[in-house]
């Protein structure tokens, strides 16, 4: 890890029109009604609106900015922006600079190029995007951004952030019907927050630029196993490379001026793999922080001719890239709902908020498990070198005997002390790093959040956080209704604190959860292991999901339709642009290799038998036949990867198609990637023009 100096208090958040330059430049009464909007979430009035957008304004040309634009998160996974800017013609043939409140509240991108799964069909193609107050506005290359939520004519969800915000909402909503019967009155809002810790590749540009695969899938559709690869574990947290050193100075100058609390940072366990953390946020804006993280990892990398790779899995047989969301739960008061307190009535609430949370991961672990598929994030979920797609909790031994000796209404000793009867005497501190920092677990409470850990790098974490926060509002819910009607909270509190223990039990998992023996055990339990995207997605929607998605006005059911059929969508696509780029390599680049290295040791054979008929010519000859034998292999390989992905284009099945791309397509190039891995072990590099995995994953070495 490294500490960065510079004057990070002149710097930080210099590009954001955040609480302290609104403070500065509204007039007392509109600074007033904006923090009231943003505190309450009510509707941003018209007059306030424009005194706000003329100060934005007047702010940014400050900073030099001539644009502005509606900053939003269709569904590609990335962000989209159009920008109009602050000119005006003013009569005279002059220009004046003007930006109006409803252009602040309003805008009307043409939403017919973004992915609507459907919704395009029935709806206008018009969409509207509504900015988000609780997410500053800020500068990103003379633009002013707008944080906005999308949505089509009619308001359905055509983006993240809005059933984003729905989610949180939900989740306010019955954190604090629970809080209430605990007599905790003095709470407005309750709020998810995130910390997301970022891996990434970084590699030579020029390097990048040679291998289409990276290009245009994000990833390398073959390549031979490095000599050296991460056996030596002498990456991980080793000493940062210079170059990498002064993309990650400019990277966190540039996030700080954004308001992003970027803080650790380190190389991870692969060559030339690294990681990013910032300061948790709510859910909202860590969800926009991050999603600018990932466009400056890009951006900023081509400056310094490096390239970002964000995919799931560059590189098969080195660790591949994930994302780990911080989430947690707390008051506008600033308590921590999964902070197990001091007292035996904070004790009580936050174990009711634990096994809430317990219950809402073993009730949906299928969406929890959709929320993170993708055609990317399958090659680290459920893969053979990857651990399983099974969902479990990690509670560490010290809470679970809690839990334990709770359901079963037995003492438990720590360290002198004796429990318990749940709201009468104090839990045990359990330390937040005890031996058992388990870091297999896909979902680990780690002493005051839990920690998500199943996440593809390149995901939006928008689509997790939007499960998680309504999962457990669901479950909030449930357990608010049968709390609201008893007369005996204390004895019905306990019983549904032990009741949820015994009923849920199944999903905590203390151990090694990349054990091969897990999967068996999970199995045994009623665990589920959807291994692929296109086993996960159908959970999306079943009817019991769609069901709880609308009661809490998440999604609609037309909505969770489209996404589901987006998802799909996205997936055939992926493998399809995979297909055809490994098609057009193998024709274009590993053929003619094989072509020119045969035709040369061809030759040389030749040459000695006419030299004399008696020198030996089997080495070359051998080899020669042996890559002859391979190139049959190879072509029968490719003509059938050819013929598949052509096949599949008759079905019109969403989800059929997205699992012939799986089982035809996906396990035809596998096949053909085997072939071309031993090929490349035998031609000479003379010939072999595409990178290989070393010469890329030690392209930055100084
Ligand atoms: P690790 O040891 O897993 O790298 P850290 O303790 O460094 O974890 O924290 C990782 C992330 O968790 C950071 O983004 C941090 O801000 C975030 N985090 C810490 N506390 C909370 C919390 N209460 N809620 C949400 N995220 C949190
Ligand atoms: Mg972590």
């Amino acid at each position: 890890m490294v500490n960065i100096n510079s004057n990070i208090p002149g710097i930080f958040g210099s590009m954001v029109f955040g609480d302290a330059v609104m403070k500065e430049r509204l007039p007392k009464d509109i600074y007033k009604a904006l923090k009231k909007t943003i505190a309450n979430g009510t509707h941003l009035e018209l007059d306030v609106a424009n005194v706000v957008a003329s100060a934005m304004k007047d702010w940014a040309i400050e900073k030099g900015a001539t644009h502005f634009t509606h900053w939003f998160q269709p569904m590609t996974g990335i962000t989209a922006e159009k920008h109009d800017s602050f000119i005006v013609p003013d009569g005279d043939g002059q220009a004046i600079m003007e930006f109006s409140g409803k252009a602040l509240v309003k805008g009307e991108p043409d939403a017919s190029s973004f992915p609507s799964g459907g919704l395009r069909t029935t709806f206008e193609a018009r969409g509207y995007t509504a900015w988000d107050p609780t997410s500053y506005a800020f500068i990103k290359d003379n633009t002013l951004c707008i944080p906005t939520a999308f949505c089509s004519y009619s308001g359905e969800a055509l983006d993240m952030k809005t059933p984003l915000l729905r989610s949180m909402q939900a989740l306010n909503h019955q954190a604090l019907r629970v809080l209430h019967l605990f007599g905790v009155t003095d709470a407005k809002r309750v709020v998810s927050s995130v910390g997301p810790e970022q891996e990434y590749f970084l590699i030579d540009k020029d390097v990048f630029l040679k291998r289409p695969d990276l290009m245009y899938c994000g990833r390398t559709l073959f390549g031979a196993r490095p000599p050296k690869g991460q056996e030596m574990e002498d990456h991980y947290f080793g000493a940062i490379k210079h170059r990498v050193y002064e993309f990650m100075k400019e990277l966190n100058e540039e996030l700080w001026k954004l308001g992003v609390y970027a803080k650790t940072q380190h190389n991870e366990v692969a060559p030339a793999q690294h990681e990013l953390a910032p300061i948790y946020r709510e859910s909202n804006i860590a969800t926009d922080h991050n999603q600018l993280v990932m466009e400056l990892m890009k951006s900023i990398a081509a400056k310094h001719n490096l390239a970002c790779l964000l995919h799931e899995k560059p590189f098969a047989g080195v660790n591949g890239s994930g994302k780990h969301i911080n989430w947690s739960i707390s008051t506008d008061k600033g308590i921590n709902l999964l902070e197990p307190g001091d007292t035996p009535f904070e004790n009580a609430q936050f174990l009711l908020f634990l096994v809430a949370v317990i219950k809402a991961v073993d009730d949906y672990q299928d969406l929890l498990r959709v929320s993170v598929a993708s055609a990317g994030n399958d090659h680290r979920l459920g893969a053979n070198e990857a651990p399983p797609a099974i969902v479990s909790i990690f509670l560490g031994d010290e809470l679970t005997e809690i839990l334990n000796a709770l359901e079963n209404d037995t003492l438990y000793e720590c360290k002198g002390k004796t429990l318990m009867e749940i709201g009468a005497t104090v839990l045990p501190h359990f330390p937040k790093d005890t031996t058992d920092r388990n870091r297999t677990s896909p979902f680990a409470f780690t002493g005051n959040k839990f920690e998500f850990r199943m996440l593809g790098s390149s995901f939006s974490i928008a689509g997790p956080i939007i499960i998680l926060n309504t999962i457990v509002a669901e479950v909030l819910r449930q357990f608010a209704d049968e709390l609201e009607k008893s007369n005996d909270f204390k004895s019905d509190l306990s019983k549904l604190i032990k009741r949820t223990i015994k009923q849920h039990k199944r999903i905590i998992f203390n151990g090694n959860g990349y054990d091969q023996s897990w999967v068996k055990e999970a199995e045994r339990r009623g665990l589920l292991n959807l291994k692929t995207t296109p086993e996960a997605l159908p959970a999306l929607i079943h009817p019991k999901n769609v069901e709880m998605f609308a009661r809490h006005r998440v999604f609609t059911e037309h909505e969770i339709h489209s996404r589901y059929d987006i998802l799909l969508e996205n997936y055939s696509k992926a493998i399809n642009i995979e297909a055809l780029t490994m098609i057009d390599m193998v024709n274009k680049q590993v053929i003619p290799a094989v072509l020119d290295y045969e035709n040369e040791l061809a030759e040389l054979i030749i040459r000695k038998r006419a030299i004399s008929p008696d020198i030996i010519a089997s080495p070359e000859e051998n080899l020669l036949n042996k890559i002859a034998r391979l190139s049959e292999c190879l072509e029968k390989r490719l003509e059938y990867l050819t013929e598949q992905t052509v096949a599949v284009r008759d079905i019109k099945d969403n989800l059929e198609l997205a699992k012939a791309y799986r089982e035809r397509v996906y396990m035809a190039m596998s096949e053909l990637r085997l072939v071309v891995d031993e090929l490349e072990l035998l031609i000479s590099s003379r010939h072999w023009k595409i990178p290989t995995y070393a010469e890329i994953l030690y392209s930055v070495n100084e």
